[in-house]
């Protein structure tokens, strides 16, 4: 059963086989589904019902997913949708273009429904407490995500996207002990090839960036296990 407070998902896709696969699968795991099959549609569906998230089909008639890609991130009204594209395999230039365009993640054609779901789960995951929460306060820090701007006591500061999305992750629960798996799956996702690594380079920067005043730094290392922010 779905529930108003479930994501909302757009599928913008004009094979109807496609189409019922997707709706079906996310309808199993409670996502609200909406559902277009050319661009037009999808850009007044987005208008009306501000979807959650937006998986969308490339080879669309008409108006095509990377116009519609296109024409979504660059209105500051919904570029903070999530967009997946759906590509068919050999397409790989208008796959980095679609990247380069905004969209967060792509899925090659065949793909596997428990592959796409993990990604639907991991973009959300990723993405949706920054469309729910706009300010995010704790220790001097705060995060603005409307405007997508931190400052540190009062100093803003200037940081990348995984800076920002571990930031974001961090700050949301102050004192609750991260390992750098959980890291790893909240701002990567599951599906990137990165190792923990990856998780102590990107703290590193964020503490940089965070501490240059001299004042204690919020992020606590916890031995053997993670980091906590402040607590
Ligand atoms: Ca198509």
């Amino acid at each position: 059963m779905t529930d108003s407070t479930d994501p909302v998902i757009l599928i913008v896709e004009d094979e109807p086989a496609q189409l019922e696969l997707l709706c079906y699968n996310l309808e199993k795991e409670n996502y609200n589904v909406i559902r277009a099959e050319n661009g037009e549609d999808a850009l007044m569906l987005v208008e009306e019902e501000t979807p959650d998230l937006i998986l969308l089909d490339w080879m669309l008639p008409d108006l095509s997913g990377l116009k519609v890609c296109r024409s979504l991130k660059g209105n500051l009204k919904h570029s903070n949708i999530p967009i997946i594209m759906l590509t068919a395999r050999g397409e790989e230039d208008d796959r980095i273009r679609g990247l380069d365009t905004g969209a967060d993640d792509y899925v090659i054609k065949p793909y596997s429904v428990k592959e796409l779901l993990a990604r639907v789960r991991a973009v959300l995951r990723r993405l949706r407490p920054g469309s729910v929460v706009e300010r995010l306060e704790h220790g001097g820090v705060i995060v603005d995500t409307s405007k997508h701007r931190v400052t540190v006591r009062g100093r803003v500061v200037d940081l990348g996207p995984t800076e920002f999305r571990l930031l974001l992750t961090l700050i949301e629960k102050p004192g609750r002990v991260w390992s750098r798996d959980q890291l790893l799956d909240r701002v990567w996702g599951r599906s990137a090839d990165v190792g923990t690594r990856t998780v102590d380079v990107h703290v590193g920067r964020l503490r940089k960036s965070l501490g240059s005043t001299g004042e204690e730094n919020p992020i606590r290392t916890v031995r053997g296990f993670g980091y906590s922010f402040g607590g």
